[in-house]
């Protein structure tokens, strides 16, 4: 790889990839197929040749960083205008025609459905820009400039590569995404997304597997399970395929030790299941479930399947049938007609339910859904301080449940040093990334070792712990040898 770099500096690609997991899995399959193409990977935007923005669109926030990425990196491109600068990802795929206005200096935009032809297409361009160079040259005297734009590329709401696509993971080696499905079939007031990735489409089990094996050859021990909806997974296929079928068959892959679930909806979370994932030591006891709300009123406002009574009964089954099972959840505030209590009931219920982890999303008001053209929109300034209300209500859950964990043992991943050199790892019960961490003691181990830990405190979303020396062989007892002998 470094070697192709030296050769052909300007096929160095630097990536930034933004939003959800999802998205970067599509980014580190876009430098599976550039590298096998004979692209580099560049981590310098200033020597890179190809400059790349993995884009999200999500909510206003996320537009606006995805924005504030492609100016950023087009000033790498006002120095040196042979570079290329392509966009790609679900900004490109709904903002496209728009941006290609907004942004000229922008040369490529590649949609959600075309990124398995990046190669193709930077080629095509290249192409382009050399051919619009020499006829700048030889119409240099005349004046004359040939115009130039960005190109776009918006085909298909999105493609679903296999196991046989090259993919390089940007993550930790010892931990990856697996995305089992793409698109989603539910209709989410406020959700964008199943009209710029569409319908859900799963893969195969036998390729979700061989896919696990290839990762886990490469040193990953955890893998966490990702789609729009990860219990929906296999549904659409009509041939048996669901994730309880996918769980049985990952927990055969030899050297795999960590398998979570994330983006779980609360429908389909049956006895079945949660029984299996209660038994599998692999499976992690930990289920990432995005509620929304609580409150009957905005959850019918919003368009989502269960009632309030509906999620206490999963979240009460969940915890009946998982010993100490880790629930995530994230909520919307301030979504449109929210009142004031409605927004009692949703602090009311994160403090009675005391979910393990919370994550609270301000309601950005998108266009193109149902939510957005709602009368009776939210004030900034209310969802702000809703916002701040509820984080304060399970900032008080967590410190509990911190402090109840104090000389509990635990498995722990080790995840490497910080900047200040403390070693630190995660749980069973912490996700990357979206999660607290383990500040580790006396850590002998290395990056990607399973080690076992006593927690010794807390503070705020962290835990810290102190590494347990490997277990000594059992020695046999007098009493043993006794009865051993004849
Ligand atoms: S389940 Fe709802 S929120 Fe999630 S991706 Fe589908 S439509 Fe959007």
């Amino acid at each position: 790889m470094m070697n192709k770099l030296q050769s052909s500096p300007d096929k160095s690609v630097y990536l930034v990839n933004l939003g959800c997991p999802k998205n970067l899995v599509d980014g580190e399959v876009m430098l599976g197929l550039l590298a096998d193409a004979g692209y580099t990977l560049s981590l310098d935007p200033e020597q890179a040749g190809v400059l790349m923005v993995n884009t999200c669109s999500f909510i206003d926030e996320a537009k606006e960083e995805s924005i504030e990425t492609i100016l950023d990196l087009a000033t790498y491109k006002a120095t040196k205008a042979e570079k290329q600068l392509i966009v790609t990802g679900c900004l490109a795929q709904r903002y496209g025609q728009e941006l290609r206005e907004l942004l000229p200096e922008v040369d490529v935009f590649v949609g959600t459905g075309e990124f398995l032809r990046i190669t193709e297409i930077l080629e095509q361009k290249r192409r382009a820009l050399e051919k619009r160079e020499r006829v700048l040259q030889s119409d240099k005297k005349s004046g004359r400039v040939p115009s130039s734009g960005p190109t776009l590329y918006l085909g298909a709401s999105h493609v679903l590569p296999d196991h046989t696509v090259p993919r390089i993971p940007t993550t930790h080696f010892y931990s990856a995404y697996l995305k089992v499905a793409e698109g989603c079939n539910h209709k989410c007031a406020f959700c964008i997304i199943p009209k710029i990735r569409g319908l859900q489409e799963s893969r195969p089990i036998a390729s979700l597997v061989a896919e696990a094996t290839g990762l886990v050859a490469h040193g990953v021990r955890e893998i966490n399970l990702i789609a729009q909806d990860l219990t929906a997974y296999g549904r659409e296929r009509r041939d048996g395929t669901t994730l309880l079928a996918l769980l049985k068959a990952l927990v055969r892959v030899e050297g795999l030790d960590w398998i979570r679930l994330l983006y779980c909806y609360p429908n389909y979370l049956d006895e079945a299941l949660l029984g299996f994932i209660a038994a599998q030591e692999k499976v992690c006891p930990y289920i990432d479930m995005p509620l929304q709300h609580i409150s009957d009123r905005m959850l019918r406002r919003m368009k989502r399947e269960k009632s309030g009574d509906g999620i206490r009964r999963v979240v009460d089954r969940i915890r009946a049938a998982i010993p100490g099972v880790i629930v995530r959840s994230s909520f919307i505030v301030g979504f449109p007609g929210e009142r004031e209590d409605d927004f009692q009931q949703l602090c009311d219920f994160v403090t009675e339910a005391a979910l393990d982890h919370v994550g609270v999303f301000r309601y950005s008001q998108e266009e193109g859904t149902a939510a957005g053209t709602m009368a009776d929109q939210v004030s900034e300034e209310l969802k702000e301080d809703r916002w701040h209300k509820l984080m304060a209500c399970q900032a008080e859950v967590v410190r509990k449940k911190n402090r109840a964990l104090v000389g509990e043992e635990r498995a722990v991943l080790v995840c490497g040093q910080d900047d200040h050199g403390r070693w630190w790892g995660r749980t069973q019960g912490q996700a990357p990334d979206i999660d607290g961490i383990v500040f580790l003691e006396q850590c002998l181990a290395e990056s990607g070792a399973m080690i076992r830990a006593r927690i010794t405190g807390a503070s705020g979303y962290d835990l810290q712990a102190r590494c347990l020396p490997e277990q000594p062989l059992q020695q046999p007892t007098a009493l043993d040898l006794a009865v051993a002998s004849p």
